[in-house]
């Protein structure tokens, strides 16, 4: 038994109860047994272990919906290229990334999005098998998945969409055997789903057979959809529909997919988007960094679930967050939709409605998970305190974020993770960089932009 003492509490329950501050959350195991003014709690809990957490707050630990951790090997280098990063590096790239690459760099971006409160990351890339024992050792808890696409990703870079048969069994047979490995490990910290990569990439055969999987395990699914407009002239050109349209038809669509960015869609694809429920996962840093933003606020009055995602080269859920709050704003002309309790709704309810997993997670309720963050407010930019909701969202940043709870176990101890030493992951993050961008540049020039 442990008790989080004299905290301030915002438990994102269905009243939005908050407790600013004098607080406390008892838990046992890996579960929330009490929440209640610190007095009351110490009095039920006389011989618990107290940890004091005066000035902070907690939250529920926040959900990174859609992330490729991996892809921090291309931080510093990608972000300002636009979409041709996407075809110039990103799909070519899967023919030179070893297992040693996506390890070490799945292990910094874990450690990047944790430390930025994040306490579920949702992970998907080919190969990401590999990032599954980074997650196991650093205590987060990751949903992961390898992904599948018949696509033969290196032509691409020169418009060309050619399909194998062949590779898409491959890469199925990867996502089957990722979830018969990881699915429940760690006492069920880790689990996965079954991805496929987009629709231009993805045959309908191959999609069909990625629902096939997914059912057969009783995992949820996941897709890149109507990302880019080449992504939606090739499904048009292929299949004479949008790319939403597309996957309706193949069935993809519900509450069991969770779809990323969803931005170049029209009316129609919003309202199937909605009514079948799927959860879109808003990469608002991204939408931002590319330069067109998702109708986000329009898939939700549709009946979409929204959830938060950081998509690719940064991890940090509080940027992600703030900016989600800001772009959308910018989209719909108006400063007061989303609002911060919107945004952090999207932020942790939305993301365990997207993994099915809303009883476990997403609030701080008494029998829920206990995958606390707990931020801190005692500082100048965070004060004073009137609705620390509206703090967080417009002022708060990842270096505030003091403590993280995952499973009932503190995986972020004074902003610092407690399982690995950050020193020797950074170091090995940068020597594999180095590594894998020598070995990229060996196979496809001396550059690593895009041919035109
Ligand atoms: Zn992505």
């Amino acid at each position: 038994m442990r008790i989080l003492d004299n905290c301030g509490v915002v438990t994102n329950d269905s009243s939005r109860l908050i407790h600013n501050e004098g607080a406390a959350i008892a838990i046992d195991r890996d579960r929330i047994v009490a929440i209640g003014t610190a007095e009351e709690i110490r009095d039920q809990y006389p011989n618990a272990e107290r940890i004091d957490m005066t000035g902070k707050i907690a939250f529920p630990g926040f959900v990174n919906s859609h992330t490729h951790t991996v892809l921090t090997v291309l931080r510093g280098l990608a972000e300002d290229q636009g979409p041709h990063s996407l075809y110039g590096q990103m799909y070519p790239m899967k023919t030179v990334i070893e297992d040693q690459h996506r390890h070490a760099l799945g292990m910094l971006g874990s450690v990047d999005t944790l430390r930025s409160g994040t306490t579920t990351m949702v992970e998907n890339y080919e190969g990401s098998t590999a990032v599954a024992p980074a997650a196991e050792k650093l205590g987060i808890r990751a949903v992961i998945s390898e992904v599948a696409n018949d696509a033969v990703m290196v032509n691409i870079r020169r418009g060309r969409y050619e399909f194998s048969e062949e590779q898409g069994q491959e890469q199925l047979d990867a996502v089957e055997a990722h979830i018969k490995n990881w699915h429940g490990a760690a006492n069920g910290r880790i689990t996965t789903q079954a991805s496929a990569h987009a629709p231009d990439t993805c045959s309908r055969d191959l999609l069909r057979k990625v629902i096939d999987i997914a059912e057969k395990h009783d995992v949820g699914l996941h897709i890149h959809l109507a990302q880019t407009p080449r992504e939606v002239q090739q499904v048009q050109q292929r299949e004479g529909m949008g790319s939403v349209e597309f996957l309706h038809s193949v069935g993809f669509l519900g509450p069991q997919l969770i779809a990323a960015h969803c931005v170049y869609i029209n009316p129609r694809e919003i309202q199937l988007l909605g009514k079948s429920g799927t959860t879109v996962a808003h990469n608002a840093l991204m939408n931002g960094r590319r330069g067109k933003v998702a109708p986000t606020m329009h898939l939700e009055a549709a009946g979409a679930n929204i959830a938060l995602g950081s998509d690719n080269m940064h991890e940090d859920m509080v940027a992600v967050a703030r900016t989600a709050l800001v772009v959308n704003r910018i989209r719909e002309a108006d400063g007061s939709i989303p609002s911060s309790h919107d945004v952090l709704d999207w932020l942790t309810m939305g993301g365990a409605r997207s993994l099915g997993m809303e009883d476990d997670i997403g609030s701080l309720e008494v029998g829920k998970k206990a995958d606390i963050t707990l931020v801190d407010f005692r500082q100048p930019h965070l004060q004073p305190l009137i609705d620390p909701v509206v703090n967080f969202v417009h002022n708060a940043h990842a270096r505030d974020v003091h403590t993280v709870l995952v499973d009932g176990e503190v995986v972020v101890r004074d902003g610092k993770t407690v399982n690995v030493d950050e020193d020797e992951v950074i170091d090995n993050a940068n020597e594999m960089a180095r590594d894998f961008w020598r070995k990229f540049q060996a196979q496809y020039g001396g550059t690593v932009m895009p041919e035109r």
